[in-house]
């Protein structure tokens, strides 16, 4: 029969949309799209400062700070680095915990600098322990250590850090120590006040809460960091602030900028401020909830231990021992067009990521639970039905105040 009938086996087109639910890139919205959709313009021109100028409000007003925020056309990883070349010399101690592969990679970042790094190892089940950051910054009487680095919301395992009580603690310590913090997949997901907890360095990335492209990253800096930043030894250009300031001041970058990308940006700033970034924290928080529900009602296990630590924009599950995550992941893609976030490092084909960030309501996470409990039962993995079921009915309920962590 012609193949205009049959279909064609190269033919790529699939009915219906793809769904996205990984934790970052995320679902880009179409205003975003249509903002970023724009001819590039002369980045030394007027209109170009006009934009950068009105974005830097934004952007500070997202991270909550009324200090300096820098934007580096990268991923979130330069922006990592970016923080540690800007404040640190080869050397310097700094404490980290290993609590996920993201943690894992930027203290990898951190040891190739020549950092001298304290890890502390964890079970990748839970965040930083507030409490041992007390303990280690108390016993470091000469100040050694320059600065404690923390992932906020650690992507790998779907685990929160609580950082206001890891400022406290620092605070308890009565140690100098800078505090960085990495809130790549928190940021435009969840409550993150820069200056009211007393962060010096937060490091932020676009495709996730922020909704865009991924190539555009944060650096918003404290007082303390940036007189850090006049004594540290570490050679530094690409991503210096001081480079950046002196540029940004009239509305330009001391490179090509990722003009679409500012665009893009000044579109999404509109969009957070038109929910209301403390109603799209609530939507987050509703999303985690309904998400953590139907885990539960599956008869299944979240990688995060401590129901104080459960994030709001990727819920980490793990498949029972003996079961083939990357499997199930596979059947759920190729039957159901829907990609779903696999496991990283020690939880390879252990675990699967319900990412629900960024631009997501209850609907697609609805489809979504409705998709990876169809995925759980073709994949042959024990769990008891009925878990999407008990998400909607919460959905429905809008109790999920009751069920929060
Ligand atoms: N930190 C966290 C928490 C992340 O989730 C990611 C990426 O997913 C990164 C850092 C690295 O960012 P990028 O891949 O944008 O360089």
């Amino acid at each position: 029969m012609d193949t205009f009938y049959t279909g064609t086996s190269e033919g790529s087109h699939r009915a219906g949309w793809h769904f996205l639910q990984l934790p970052g890139p995320t679902n880009i919205p179409q205003r975003i799209l249509n903002a970023t959709a724009v001819p590039a313009i002369d980045h030394r021109g007027e209109d170009f400062a006009e934009l950068a100028l009105g974005l830097f409000d934004g952007v500070r007003k997202v991270f909550k700070t009324r200090g300096e925020v820098f934007m580096f056309p990268s991923s979130g990883t330069g922006a990592w680095e970016a923080a540690i070349v800007n404040t640190l010399s080869p050397g310097d101690g700094v404490l980290m915990f290993d609590s996920g592969q993201f943690s894992y990679l930027w203290i990898e970042m951190a040891k190739r600098f020549g950092l001298n790094v304290d890890v502390v190892d964890t079970n990748w089940r839970c965040g930083p322990d507030p409490e041992m950051i007390a303990t280690k910054l108390a016993d470091d009487k000469s100040h050694d250590i320059k600065a404690v680095m923390v992932v906020h919301n650690e992507t790998s395992t779907g685990v929160t850090a609580r950082i206001e009580e890891i400022r406290a603690a620092m605070n308890s310590a009565n140690h100098p120590a800078l505090l960085f913090v990495d809130t790549i997949s928190s940021l435009g997901c969840m409550d993150y006040r820069h200056d009211e907890w007393g962060v010096d360095v937060s490091i932020g990335g676009s495709q996730k809460g922020l909704m865009l492209p991924p190539g555009l990253s944060f650096n918003a800096v404290s007082e303390k960091a940036v007189e850090a930043s006049k004594t540290a030894k570490m050679p530094r250009c690409y991503w210096d602030w001081q480079w950046m300031r002196e540029n940004n001041a009239t509305g330009f970058f001391p490179y090509t900028p990722a003009i679409q990308l500012l665009y893009g940006l000044r579109e999404s700033i509109s969009m957070l401020g038109e929910e209301g970034l403390e109603n799209v924290f609530k939507r987050h928080h509703r999303l985690g909830t309904i998400a953590r529900a139907a885990v539960e009602a599956w008869g299944l296990d979240t990688v995060c231990e401590n129901p104080k630590e459960h994030s709001n924009s990727v819920t980490a599950v793990l498949v029972p021992a003996g079961h083939d995550a990357d499997a199930f992941r596979k059947i759920v893609l190729e039957k159901f067009n829907m990609a779903l976030g696999g496991g990283l490092n020690r939880y390879a084909g252990k675990i699967f990521r319900i990412g629900h960030m960024g631009h997501c309501n209850d609907l697609m996470l609805a489809s979504s639970l409705t998709g990876v409990e169809a995925g759980l039962s073709d994949a042959g993995i024990p769990h008891i039905s009925g878990g999407a079921r008990v998400g909607q009915s919460l959905m429905a309920s809008g109790n999920t105040d009751s069920k929060a962590a």
